[in-house]
């Protein structure tokens, strides 16, 4: 029995990799390709010329995605059975992590809504998980002619502090910088999970609703950006979807189960390379590094099984603690460029989301 409670345990954290197609740079340039994928063999090479001689590196994943794999495909393949444990009433979260510009939002968000005149209730090609997963929720919930409600939060994590991002409030430079002095602090619930304090919950009642926050939010985001200069790639956001559906056992007593599903898209890994040269860069972003080292710490640290989980060694890891772990499933979209020119990162891209395995 032992035996079997630690392969179920193990296999609570689900590490995918995804190499992303040439860009039309990379084309016009013709950069070498340097990644291959075997997704049969669940397989990535890295070609390497050292002192003139060609070397691969192998690495193994769960699910392997090579550039012509479409949304669709990492969906059903590896996503769709994570939210079913979620409507089951358990909580669940996804990352995408990798450099800046394989593709993490790519994967995340993609585009969430069709064109005006696409067919009804159709997601375009191109939408990414949250969509996705969005849609699963609803088309799950409103078959099942039970009592449920839907609540979202969006928030995002920069140098350590929260931002809402479905705060109401007008988008002048000197909201901004307000709100940026009075950050959300974070409180233990007392139930093991933590609180932002004065972050907006939205209760939605449909798909499109959600989609329409998640504009907002976005835009929001793109907008504080600008404003006040925040380098996109070092900042992580957090998409939550908590989900509470009213049950009623044989024996008629009433049961509300609750599952929450956190969806990622992480800061560029490059911010945390293994370069020394890019000391000076990487303390001026260390506030960063903290939340993504430690979230490789306490993966690790999930994985090894190690009695000490370091939660609290940072904000995203605090405000994840109650979905990473325990009965949760956890899933890391690793994701890389094939091109030569990423090769350094894509090595440390493949080295992080390999520990994690
Ligand atoms: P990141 O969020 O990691 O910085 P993006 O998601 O913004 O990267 O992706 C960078 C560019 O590459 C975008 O133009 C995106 O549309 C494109 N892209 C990324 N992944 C894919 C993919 N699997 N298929 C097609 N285009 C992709
Ligand atoms: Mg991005």
């Amino acid at each position: 029995a032992s035996s079997r409670s630690e392969k179920e345990k193990a296999v609570n954290v689900q590490v995918l990799l995804r190499c992303r197609p040439f860009s039309e740079d990379e084309l016009r340039n013709n950069a070498p390709q340097v990644v291959t994928c075997n997704e049969f063999q669940k397989e990535v090479a890295v070609s390497q010329a050292i002192a003139g001689k060609q070397f691969d590196r192998v690495f193994t994943f769960d699910k392997v995605f090579g550039p012509s794999a479409k949304q669709k495909d990492l969906y059903e393949q590896a996503i769709t059975p994570i939210v079913n444990e979620v409507l089951e009433g358990f909580n669940c979260t996804i990352f995408a992590y990798g450099q800046t510009g394989t593709g993490k939002t790519y994967t995340m968000e993609g585009e969430c809504r069709r064109a005006k005149n696409g067919p009804k209730g159709q997601l375009p090609l191109n939408a990414g998980v949250i969509p996705r997963a969005v849609k699963q929720i609803f088309d799950a919930l409103e078959c099942q002619h039970t009592e449920y409600s839907v609540k979202v939060t969006f928030l995002e994590l920069y140098n350590e502090e929260i931002t809402d991002l479905l705060a109401p409030e007008e988008l002048s430079k000197i909201a901004l910088e307000d709100k940026q002095k009075k950050q959300l602090p974070l409180m233990e619930d007392g139930k093991g999970g933590v609180l932002v304090r004065g972050l907006e919950e939205e209760i939605v009642t449909s798909a499109d609703e959600i989609f329409s926050l998640l504009e907002r939010g976005s835009s929001k985001r793109r907008t504080a950006e600008t404003l006040l200069n925040k380098q996109s790639s070092r900042s992580h956001s957090l998409f939550s979807i908590t989900i509470h559906i009213k049950e009623a056992t044989p024996e008629g007593e009433e049961l509300i189960k609750c599952g929450k599903l956190n969806l990622v898209d992480l800061a560029g890994s490059e911010n945390i390379s293994r370069s020394g040269a890019r000391e000076g860069r990487a303390r001026e972003a260390g506030e960063i590094n903290k939340s993504l080292l430690t979230l490789g710490r306490v993966i690790t640290a999930l994985v090894e099984h190690l009695g000490h989980i370091p939660y609290r060694d940072s904000k995203l890891t605090r405000l994840l603690r109650d979905s990473l772990g325990g009965r949760t499933k956890t899933c890391i979209i690793a994701t890389v460029s094939p091109s030569v020119h990423c090769l350094e990162e894509t090595l440390s891209t493949l080295d992080y989301a390999h520990r994690a395995k």
